[in-house]
């Protein structure tokens, strides 16, 4: 790609950005509600919409059934499986969005979009999914046609892969991915459902934390009892919990199941120094929640604690009596919700057993044990070298005149588990989300910015992955 093809579809960007503007209200304007059966014909009508707009493009697109809410699938050669000389990439986003209650709170009809004035004089798109996902999946597709329109031609090969099912859980999603395999093969997958660093910093995702969440429950004697009668004979199963919890954690913070840290890495030291650079402090990070002091692992970056470092929750906790006044009762169970996010090199069923290990050695004589699984999956990483993120990395720093940053988010996106595990695809995580954007929230916004060089740096992001060999 000559930098003035790109610079030629960067003007193309600014002289159709309120059409691509008008396109995105259009699919703003469609329900599609994936929890809510009553708007199944709404996700239907959202994935014909986005099929039919795609294959004006020249996308062989189609809309395929799932055993749940269709997807879209769309091929920019028609042929698919990669295989020709041109980088291929698989680009995923999905269409449906969250419920709108409480409808009261929202400043609008949620899905009447408008360009609206933040508070601090930010140009902003209200609307559910302004954000999530249609904003930012359309700032990809409004790449796309850019290209196609000021040159003729896209730079590389492109097959889209949209569900209507992300806010669900995806649960049809995986079952896809190994039905249609061989069809979806491509170098890597691009993902835009993430945030940039602050309003002006572009960022790339490059770890996504994984998840296990377990419940634990101790029984003791076979019924409530009275604590005056049974009190000093009698096993407290809550006094047993808490023991245990409590025991969790070290004074400085690192969590005492053994072999719980095998396999975990540091980072790398020169990522290391630009995380130091960022500066994430518990003035900005902290205050704005009422708290001043980290509460991880000591001696780590708060970036760390909240990114790369595993760590563990009590999410929950219930036993004896909780209502009005007082009632002198030992009880005869106790429980707890626990979760531990995961980071790299830890495998969640080892995570498991050892935390079940480790409260089972503990439950004295009398007491039983139950557990309950609620979820499981693993972290995912970016290869640090992976020379597309260094291509995005140039892409994006040329277009917001500020360095994008690398960094790994604390939450987790299975679909790029799903990527690794049934394609053998990495991923590559950009987008142009706020932390005040209100998703799955009442107006829910996106910032006209983030949408406007969203596209431009989609466009930029294709000409530099165009370069890459193979
Ligand atoms: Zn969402």
């Amino acid at each position: 790609m000559s930098d003035a093809q790109t610079q030629k579809v960067l003007d193309h960007i600014d002289a159709d950005f309120d059409n691509s503007l008008q396109r995105l209200f259009a699919l703003l304007r469609i329900k599609s509600i994936s929890a809510d059966p009553a708007f199944a014909g709404d996700c239907k009508a959202a994935a014909d919409h986005l099929a039919g707009d795609i294959a004006s493009l020249g996308f062989d697109a189609r809309v395929r059934p799932t055993a749940g809410h269709p997807a879209v699938v769309a091929k920019s050669n028609g042929k698919g499986n990669g295989g020709g000389a041109r980088p291929h990439v698989l680009f995923y986003g999905h269409y449906d969005v969250q419920p709108v209650d409480p409808l009261n709170l929202w400043h609008r009809p949620p899905f009447e979009p408008v360009v609206t004035d933040h508070a601090d004089g930010r140009k902003i798109i209200v609307a559910r999914g302004a954000e999530d996902d249609k904003g930012q999946l359309m700032t990809f597709i409004e790449a796309c046609r850019a290209w196609k329109s000021a040159t003729g031609s896209l730079p590389l090969d492109i097959t889209f892969l949209i569900e209507g099912e992300e806010e669900v859980g995806s649960k049809n999603f995986a079952p896809f991915l190994a039905a249609n395999k061989d069809e979806l093969k491509a170098d890597y997958a691009l993902v835009c459902d993430t945030g940039m660093w602050d309003p002006n910093t572009p960022a790339i995702t490059t770890s996504l934390r994984g998840l296990v969440y377990d419940e634990v429950r101790i029984k003791a004697a076979r019924r409530d009892l009275h604590s005056g009668l049974f009190g000093g004979a009698a096993r407290n199963p809550i006094r047993v919990l808490t023991y245990i919890l409590g025991g969790l954690f070290d004074e400085n913070g690192h969590i005492t199941i053994p072999g719980f840290y095998d396999g975990v890495k540091d980072l790398p030291p020169d990522i290391l120094a630009q995380w130091k650079k960022l500066n994430l402090t518990p003035e900005t990070f902290l205050k704005p929640v009422g708290l001043s002091i980290p509460a991880g692992e000591k001696g780590r970056l708060l970036i760390e604690q909240v990114s790369s470092r595993p760590t563990c929750s009590i999410n929950g906790i219930v036993g004896g009596y909780t209502g009005e006044g007082s009632k002198t009762v030992i009880p005869a169970e106790a429980s707890a919700k626990i979760s531990f996010r995961l980071v790299e090199g830890q495998d969640p069923a080892k995570i498991r057993k050892a935390f079940r290990d480790y409260v089972t050695a503990r439950i004295p004589g009398d007491c039983k044990v139950e557990f309950g699984d609620h979820s499981m999956a693993p972290a995912i990483a970016l290869p640090w070298d992976m020379k597309a993120l260094s291509a995005a990395k140039k892409a994006l720093t040329e277009e917001w005149g500020r360095e994008a940053v690398l960094f790994g988010s604390g939450g987790s996106i299975p679909v790029v588990a799903d990527f690794k595990k049934t394609l053998g695809l990495e991923s590559l995580l950009v987008g142009f989300g706020l932390d005040d954007d209100n998703i799955h929230s009442p107006n829910e916004k996106y910032d006209l910015k983030s949408f406007h060089k969203g596209i431009r740096s989609w466009a930029r992001i294709l000409a530099e992955l165009a370069a890459l060999p193979r």
